[in-house]
């Protein structure tokens, strides 16, 4: 036959039955099932008054007071209530979801140190921040804005010409100051008690000649930069330059400064 395959819908389930079946799923559905009246969904018949107690009974949530049916309060309570506990993706505290969009535009806002750039970073920037790092592109990237000030470790870098130890970004300042024509190496080899008997045959070796007696001079006490008392591991500062050094690099750069005067 032609209609093997043909269905009808019944009134009682809503189901697509078989035609052939239709009869005798009606008669069976009529007996046994019926549509409920809040959710069009066929219930056997004994169980309609367990059905709507179960599903369409009104409740509050017991969270935030609001009424719905029954059928909707675990859904309500995991994705809908506003004092459902969410957990802050910066802190991982658990607050009601009503207050995690304050408490995380505060929360986000701390800083934290990156270890590879050395900058404060918003913590809600980090993801951002971990693609455009600037220590791993090279600072290529735009200067990151903190809320805190940066308060980033002063890097040094030692002089060629007189081996002190300068701020990184003075540097280029300090070189031009600095006397290049006198090497390190010429005054490890002029030490200052040869320098009263040596017969100076170039201007350097006269000036520090001179200098080094100047110094003797005028600090006859012995406590002066050139007297054999105090720490030499000590960190002084040079007159001339104020350059913080230790004592003994101090005696040195000294000479160095002066001649530097001299020359100048
Ligand atoms: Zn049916
Ligand atoms: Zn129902
Ligand atoms: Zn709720
Ligand atoms: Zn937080
Ligand atoms: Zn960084
Ligand atoms: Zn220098
Ligand atoms: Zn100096």
């Amino acid at each position: 036959m032609d209609n093997k395959e043909a269905t009808r819908t019944c009134s009682q389930c809503n189901k697509e039955v078989a035609e052939a079946n239709f009869a005798l799923h009606e008669t069976h559905c009529r007996r046994f099932l019926c549509v409920c009246p809040d959710c069009d969904e066929a219930v056997p018949r004994e169980q309609l008054d367990k059905h709507r107690e179960e599903q369409h009974t009104q409740v509050r949530c017991s969270k935030c007071n609001q009424k719905m049916e029954r059928r909707h309060l675990m859904d309500h309570e995991s994705d809908e209530c506003v004092e459902r506990p969410q957990t802050c993706q910066f802190c991982e505290l658990v607050l009601p979801w009503k207050e995690l969009d304050e408490h995380c535009l505060v929360c986000g806002s701390r800083t934290e140190l990156c270890r590879d750039c050395n900058r404060y970073v918003k913590l809600r920037d980090q993801p951002e921040h971990g693609l455009t790092c600037s220590a791993s592109n090279n600072g290529s990237s735009p200067p990151q804005t903190t809320s805190t000030p940066s308060n980033k470790t002063k890097v040094t870098v030692t002089c060629k010409g007189c081996t002190a130890l300068i701020a990184a970004e003075d540097i280029e300042k300090h070189e031009l100051e600095c006397v290049p024509a006198i090497r390190w190496d010429y005054y490890k080899e002029a030490k200052p008690e040869e320098e009263e008997s040596k017969n100076g045959d170039d201007f350097y070796g006269q000036v520090i000649t001179r200098l080094s007696s100047t110094y003797k001079a005028s600090t006859l006490s012995g406590n002066g930069p050139w007297g054999d008392g105090g720490d030499p591991d000590k960190i002084s500062t040079c007159p001339h330059c104020h350059l913080a050094l230790p004592s003994l690099t101090l005696r040195w750069h000294q000479v160095k400064c002066q001649v530097y005067i001299v020359l100048k």
